[in-house]
């Protein structure tokens, strides 16, 4: 039922392909949105795909080849995408969206150690609760230590200074958004907050080959992770 909007993804990743960097218009002009931010409606399926936007962060063949060096460092083999068994929830210690995406950019990051792959999360979730797609669900991205290999990332803006200000919009979002990617991924069973990655280290989730390679995590809260994991219980996905 929704290969109008399926299809509208397909072209705007093969432009990606096609077009490296410069793919940033052809995406712009292919929005996936189905329906404006905030309009989600009591009472709808499960499985319904929320709006998504989509800005595509730079995907050539040098992030290609940086994901191959990483997992080639961190878990011994190389790799360039995922199977989804978790996601990983975050914030992004900043209000700007738009200072997120810039950071976010950027293929490489010289100044990275173990790999100069630069760090990217999936998914961005803005204050007012916009999701914007920033790379394939596959692709492998640098956002969670030992996670990398099996994770979805989804930042959402906020958490400046540790302040736990998350939004109501957003945790809606997320919700939307996991239910989503659980449906689409039969794999997807883990859903976690970073600062969770202390318990998930302990799990068949954790892989990190390279000895200490460990950074203490805040994000995005206990209140946010309490707020996911109430509105998610009994469908089917795990917490800690
Ligand atoms: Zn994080």
């Amino acid at each position: 039922m929704d290969m109008k909007k399926r299809a509208g993804q397909t072209f705007v990743w093969a432009c990606l392909l096609v077009l490296g960097i410069g793919a940033w218009s052809c995406a712009q002009e292919s929005s996936l949105a189905a329906a404006p931010p905030g309009t989600a409606v009591q009472g709808k399926q499960a499985s319904e795909k929320p709006a998504i936007k989509v800005r595509p962060i730079a995907y050539t063949g040098l992030r290609r080849r940086l994901m191959r060096e990483y997992a080639r460092i961190h878990y011994g083999r190389e790799m360039e995408t995922i199977v989804p068994q978790a996601v990983v929830v975050h914030w992004t210690a900043s209000n700007s969206r738009d200072g997120v995406f810039r950071y976010f950019y950027n293929e490489e990051n010289p100044r990275l150690k173990n790999g100069t792959l630069n760090v990217a999360s999936h998914y961005l979730v803005d204050r007012d609760g916009t999701i914007w797609q920033l790379t394939p669900e596959t692709a492998l991205n640098r956002h969670a230590i030992g996670l990398n290999w099996c994770a979805i990332g989804i930042e959402n803006v906020g958490g400046a200074e540790g302040r736990e200000d998350l939004t109501p919009a957003q945790l809606e979002a997320n919700v939307e958004l996991i239910r989503y990617l659980r449906d689409k991924y039969p794999t997807l069973q883990w859903v976690l907050g970073h600062y969770q990655q202390e318990q998930a280290r302990h799990t068949s989730l954790w892989k990190e080959n390279v000895p200490g390679y460990y950074h203490g995590k805040t994000d995005p809260g206990p209140r946010f992770m309490a707020g996911l994991k109430g509105r998610l219980a009994g469908e089917g996905v795990k917490f800690f």
